[in-house]
């Protein structure tokens, strides 16, 4: 087991497109890593960059509710097409601490994307599921809850969102300086 660090918002990857999975030689090793790393911050989605990787890559884990009984693996994950009402629902996530929006998104998604084994698969995905993958595609395209509401809305997040920077710079230079001590 390996808890990997959550990076948060401010953290350049997180404004990255990801790079599609080619090498799936040691995806296993990763996946449980992240999966690890989702349960100990009590989440329900992870996508690849909120733990600094830029891979095309999330996982999803909602048996908690009655919608699901197994947990997801989505490898180069890519939105065919989203239909269906509109729906506002709060969101948090895992790289913006302390902040949570109504995001209105399309209730239905169909997904393309390869399993574990490379397998492609083409599905749709409705209810909770539907919305855990909208919001792990966001950010594998490098976009936040906070860039679907209004600007008078995200206003209100402004302190949390410059704390958050802050915060993300610190950690970024401390990694950095930290590489002049290989001893
Ligand atoms: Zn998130």
């Amino acid at each position: 087991m390996a808890v990997m660090d959550i990076v948060h918002y401010g953290d350049p990857i997180l404004r990255k497109i990801c790079d599609s999975v080619s090498d799936f030689s040691n995806l296993e090793n990763v996946i449980d890593d992240m999966f690890d790393s989702m349960y100990e911050a009590d989440g329900i989605g992870l996508a690849a960059n909120q733990v600094g990787l830029d891979l095309n890559l999330f996982i999803i884990d909602i048996t908690h509710t009655d919608e699901e009984e197994e947990s997801h693996v989505f490898i180069n994950g890519e939105i065919l097409s989203k239909d269906g009402d509109e729906e506002f629902f709060q969101e948090g996530c895992l790289s913006l601490p302390g902040i949570s929006l109504d995001i209105l998104r399309p209730e239905r998604v169909t997904l393309k994307y390869q399993s574990l084994d490379e397998i492609w698969h083409e599905e749709e995905f409705t209810g909770l599921l539907s919305r855990a993958i909208q919001h792990e595609m966001d950010h594998l395209k490098g976009k936040f809850i906070v860039d679907r509401v209004s600007q008078a809305e995200r206003i209100q997040f402004k302190k949390e969102l410059r704390d958050l920077t802050e915060n993300s710079n610190k950690r970024l230079k401390s990694k950095v300086s930290k590489k002049g001590f290989v001893l």
